[in-house]
């Protein structure tokens, strides 16, 4: 994704309990944060995401904040740029005065130590909170049909094999006036206007009706789709989900719904209650982004899983890294002891393929495989995978 993320801002400073601070806040106003508190860690982040907005420490241990201005220049950073320093006004004032040289987008400088109040106000006035998108054209892009689904399929490990298993909805915005919008950049604007159930009632069936047409057309195929923690608060929803279901001909077995730790917090009764009725239902459950710190231990032994999806961020350090290589190890090991199958996300490289397959991972997904696509071209994606497969497995 080379557009920038409209909704997301970088906060880079080397103390955590800033950094928490403008995550706390960031969820206030509805924008994403991510963070950096090393040189290193600010250089991953730029390399991984395009924030719209740069909240950039002038003092941090090992990175001099005039040496990240020039290294942001060099990468072509469109970003808006919040300088924010304990230094006085004028040393500020000429860092931003050499940003401006440097043709970078300077919005202003914040002086610590700085009121929320003040840092809220700056987020809110700089950010482009989806340039504008607003409730009531959500609201209209629902009812219009402006959203789209894409499917990443997911290959499962049968026979010795791999085999196109399933795929995963995703949601996207054709918006009219700004393009392809990503869930980033408007989930969150649905979940506070609480249009996140609109949404995810398009996103269900859409994809309990390509389940039925997978069906019809001979090919094996289930479909996950994730889920909003409001809707896992929702007692009627195994029942909607159940008429869906109904209506479409599509067996419960082969839909999945994912959901991540945050769904079940507030009230894990509720949550319970409905988690345990879906499965009753032959529905799978899977905890998403397992093994980024949003994630816990204790929900995967207590809440009625199906499976675990291991997080990107995790995936993405194997075969390289040897200590995470060890940790995924241990998770699936874990998993497979709590009889839970194991899907990793984001495989990107055929090493990952490989030391994945090795580890005894039960399912893979990733740009390797594929990328989201349409779903008309998931049936001609499905064939070719299994004819590489076949020639493969029948040369080796
Ligand atoms: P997720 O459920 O963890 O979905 C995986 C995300 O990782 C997708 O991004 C996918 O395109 C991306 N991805 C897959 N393979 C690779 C890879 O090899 N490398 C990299 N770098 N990325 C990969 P996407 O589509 O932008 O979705 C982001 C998140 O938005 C999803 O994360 C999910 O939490 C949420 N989301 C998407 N659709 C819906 C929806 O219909 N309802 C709800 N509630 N949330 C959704
Ligand atoms: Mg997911
Ligand atoms: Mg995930």
């Amino acid at each position: 994704m080379s557009q920038r993320e409209r909704n997301l801002v970088l906060a880079v400073d080397d103390e955590v309990d800033f950094l928490e601070l403008i995550e706390q806040i960031g969820a206030g106003v509805g924008c994403d944060v991510i963070t950096a508190d090393s040189a290193t860690r600010f250089r991953e982040q730029i390399a991984r995401r395009q924030p719209a907005l740069i909240l950039l420490d002038l003092q941090m241990p090992g990175m001099d904040g005039i040496e990240a201005l020039r290294y942001l220049a060099r990468q072509g950073t469109t970003a808006g740029i919040l300088l924010a320093s304990g230094m006085d006004q004028r040393v500020l004032a000429s860092a931003r005065q050499l940003g401006d040289s440097l043709g970078l987008r300077m919005l202003g400088t914040l002086q610590k130590p700085a009121m929320l109040e003040d840092i809220e106000a700056l987020l809110v006035r700089h950010l482009e909170p989806g340039e504008g998108l607003t409730a009531e054209e959500l609201a209209r892009a629902i009812a219009e049909h402006e959203l789209s689904i894409h499917y990443q399929p997911k290959v499962r490990r049968a026979h010795g094999d791999w085999q196109v298993a399933s795929a995963e909805a995703l949601v996207r915005w054709r918006h009219p006036r700004l393009g392809l919008l990503y869930p980033r950049e408007f989930l969150p604007l649905a979940e506070r206007s609480g249009l996140i159930v609109g949404v995810t009632d398009f996103v269900l069936t859409d994809a309990i009706r390509q389940i039925g047409h997978w069906r019809q057309r001979g090919l094996n195929i289930g479909a996950t789709v994730n889920l909003s923690p409001r809707l896992v608060q929702d007692l009627e929803f195994p029942d909607r989900l159940g008429r869906l279901l109904r209506e479409f001909d599509a067996a419960p077995e082969q839909l999945t719904l994912e959901v991540t730790e945050a769904a079940s917090v507030d009230d894990p009764e509720l949550v319970m209650d409905i988690f345990t009725r879906l499965r009753v239902r032959g529905v799978g459950l899977a905890l998403d982004d397992f093994g980024t710190g949003t994630s816990s231990l204790t929900q995967l032994y207590k809440m009625p899983f199906s499976e675990v999806k291991i997080d990107c961020a995790l995936v993405a350090e194997v075969p390289h890294t040897k200590p995470a290589a060890t940790v995924l190890r241990a998770i699936i090991d874990l998993a497979h002891a709590l009889s839970l199958t194991v899907c990793a996300e984001g495989v990107e490289t055929v090493q990952t393929f490989e030391f994945l397959e090795q580890a005894g991972c039960d399912a893979l997904q990733g740009d390797f495989i594929a990328v989201a696509m349409p779903a008309a071209e998931i049936e001609t994606f499905a064939h070719a995978w299994q004819g590489v497969h076949r020639s493969a497995t029948l040369q080796g």
